[in-house]
């Protein structure tokens, strides 16, 4: 199942994407529409079984449904508690960042603020010149997880969705911390959908994909992952404990603009795909300014 939320920025309603099939275009089903005490997937919803009541609409006869096309897609889950990221997680990435590969998982915050629809122009306020795109596969925790085995870890899992980890390349080099680099406003394209674990069984084999402008940049396969997402659930769970709706975001591979010859960095204008098989792909345009 493949879950959106439409409409307007920070008023979007919960919904369920229905592919095209048959010569029928893509539909998106109203979920408040149909069930009013389904206000958002936030936390509320993982811990009521929301999914079980998603199924269930589904199988209702008076299903109420719209056109998908024209319509703007959010994150696909409500703005969660925390956004957990993990830095140099593919060996690739961590030997062109710094050339560091690191014995233990490398955790950092990014401000749900961040957060933006699938295809939202990606903002770059003045002074912003060396500003990379990173293609990611987001994990949203669907239970409470504390000290969770890597072997029992997945079954917290409420679905994966796509992450562009957009960043400020000078700030982080210049500011030496990571938090304010990846925190801008609109540097976390989210989407389009969140697909449920039953159609995406594992989250190691999956290619992913960055393009700038049509130009491939990152070509991986989240088997590369230095920490799985099982690994990296049980290590973080013996710290701090999960919620649902809280989002971890698995890192990186290799092929960043800003370390190629010459760099490619996001202009006014470009156009960046990230995309997951199995998942989707986010399409936001640059935009210089507000
Ligand atoms: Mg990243």
């Amino acid at each position: 199942m493949k879950l959106v939320r439409y409409g307007e920025a920070g008023a979007e309603r919960p919904g369920i994407w229905l592919d095209a099939t048959g010569g029928q275009p893509a539909r998106i089903v109203d979920v408040r529409g149909m069930a009013f005490d389904i206000a958002d997937y936030d936390a509320r919803f993982w811990q009521t079984f929301g999914v079980d009541r998603l199924r269930g609409l589904l199988t209702e006869a008076g299903l109420k449904t719209l056109p998908a096309a024209g319509v703007r897609l959010g994150p696909p889950v409500a703005p969660p508690r925390q956004l957990i990221c993990l830095g140099k997680n593919y060996r690739d990435h961590a030997e062109e960042f710094d050339a560091q590969v690191p014995a233990h998982p490398v955790y950092f915050a990014k401000s749900p603020s961040a957060m933006c629809g699938p295809t939202d122009p990606i903002r770059l306020r003045p002074g912003m010149v060396r500003v990379d795109a990173e293609v990611e596969l987001a994990v949203v925790i669907g239970c409470r997880v504390r000290d969770v085995s890597e072997q029992d870890a997945l079954a917290c899992v409420a679905g994966y969705t796509v992450l562009n980890d957009v960043t400020d390349r000078d700030v982080q080099a210049q500011r030496l911390q990571w938090f304010l680099a990846k925190s801008a406003d609109t540097f976390g394209p989210m989407g389009p959908w969140l697909v449920t674990p039953d159609t995406l069984p594992d989250p190691q084999a999956l290619g992913l994909r960055q393009r700038v402008n049509g130009a491939l940049l990152q070509e991986s396969h989240t088997s590369n992952m230095l920490f799985t997402v099982a690994a990296v659930l049980a290590d973080v769970s013996r710290v701090l404990t999960l919620e649902p709706g809280d989002i971890l975001s698995t890192g990186t591979p290799g092929g960043i603009g800003s370390t190629r010859q010459p760099p490619v960095l996001l202009r006014d204008g470009d156009r960046v795909e990230c995309e997951i098989d199995g998942i989707g792909t986010l399409c936001n345009p640059v935009i210089q300014g507000d």
